[in-house]
């Protein structure tokens, strides 16, 4: 008989990312996992580059210079942000320092996937509540809580439903819940939102003893590959994740790439701009092609085929594929007739555009 893990671990289905191809022989745009369409900062890649010199070294295990760069860019304290390998990593690190056997984490229907995976990764167990709208609901969240709720992750904005929570409610949701219970702010497209009543959550994370806030270098700053997050909490949850991180987590061309990244203000700036073009464009031009695209405040839209008669999200994925265009099937997020687009750069956004236009048009003629 084989060791047996504990049983919550055998309840996790495996994350499954996005496509890297389709498999099409000609040129291929890959929109599925949210990167950025413009790359990292070239000062990035060549930190990247220049990290290559000294591998023999171990990295800075505190990564030091990155949560230097990071406090400088937001005006935060170095010493209440810790880095990790990816934020992935960091939401596994709160829910192994936090959750004990029986303990709950709630969070909503369609939140992204890697809360489930770390809650009961760590032998806790999920709660899962509805949405309204596609969006985070305040009122079920709080009504989901009992004496064994630990923690309670709320994605701001939300991938994949693009969907956000008011700053206003944010702060209604953190008053409600007992002050024993951590509120995991994910902000992972907060450089994205252009919204008045937005709040990432670094002030409730500087002001409060229960909330931490988590970001990454995956989306904005196009590090994907080098896997970079940052969490910012009061000083006794830092200290925690600090005990249960492994000694060098965060590896040294990391460091150094998202040092130069976080500086490269006019690159950010960039990607801003690219998104702000195209998130409104997009959603104008598929929605006149008669599929129903939900608001949206990030690097990505979800295009509902359940909107036009006859149309197959599954289908579609078919269809899109078979011309090198590769979008992201949320089946898995219960969203089975949707697919999340992220935003390209001109070439793939018109080469997307065409392609579900001529998907569209291949409906009627059937
Ligand atoms: C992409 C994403 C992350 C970032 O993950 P990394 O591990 O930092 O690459 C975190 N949360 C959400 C909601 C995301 O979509």
């Amino acid at each position: 008989m084989s060791p047996q893990p504990r049983p919550s671990v055998l309840k996790i289905a495996p994350y499954v990312p996005g496509r890297a191809s389709a498999g099409h022989a000609g040129k291929e745009h890959k929109l599925s996992s949210n990167e950025n369409p413009l790359g990292p900062s070239p000062a990035a890649r060549d930190a990247f580059i220049a990290a290559a010199s000294a591998l023999e070294r171990y990295p800075d295990g505190g990564a030091a210079a990155l949560r230097e760069a990071i406090a400088k860019t937001y005006g935060l304290n170095a010493a209440n942000i810790v880095c990790g390998n990816g934020s992935d990593e960091i939401l596994g690190l709160i829910a192994n320092a936090y959750l004990s056997p029986g303990d709950e984490a709630v969070f909503t229907q369609h939140a992204f996937l890697m809360y489930r995976i770390a809650t009961l990764a760590a032998g806790g167990t999920p709660v899962v509540v509805d949405e309204t709208d596609l969006a985070a609901d305040v009122d079920k969240i709080l009504d989901a809580v009992t004496p064994r709720t630990k923690l309670v992750f709320l994605a701001n904005p939300n991938n994949p439903t693009g969907s956000y929570t008011s700053a206003t409610e944010v702060r209604r949701l953190r008053d409600a819940l007992p002050e024993g219970v951590l509120l995991v702010i994910d902000a992972a497209y907060a450089e994205y939102v252009r919204k008045n009543d937005y709040e990432a959550g670094i002030e409730l994370a500087a002001t409060r003893q229960d909330t931490i806030m988590t970001r990454t270098f995956s989306k904005i700053h196009g590090l994907a590959a080098l896997r970079i997050g940052w969490a910012y909490a009061s000083t006794e949850i830092i200290d925690t994740l600090h005990r249960v991180r492994g000694p060098f987590n965060v590896n040294a061309a990391a460091i150094a790439a998202g040092v130069a990244a976080i500086g490269d203000r006019a690159h950010v700036e960039r990607a801003i701009a690219h998104n702000d073009r195209w998130l409104p464009e997009l959603t104008t031009r598929i929605e006149a092609i008669g599929f129903r695209v939900p608001p949206s405040v990030g690097n990505f839209v979800l295009i509902d085929f359940a909107s036009v008669d006859g149309a197959d999200a599954a289908a579609a994925d078919a269809f899109l594929g078979a011309r090198g265009i590769i979008l992201r099937r949320v089946a898995g997020y219960g969203l089975p007739q949707m697919l999340r687009m992220t935003i390209g750069d001109d070439e793939a956004n018109e080469a997307t555009i065409a392609a579900l236009q001529a998907y569209r048009e291949s409906l009627s003629a059937s």
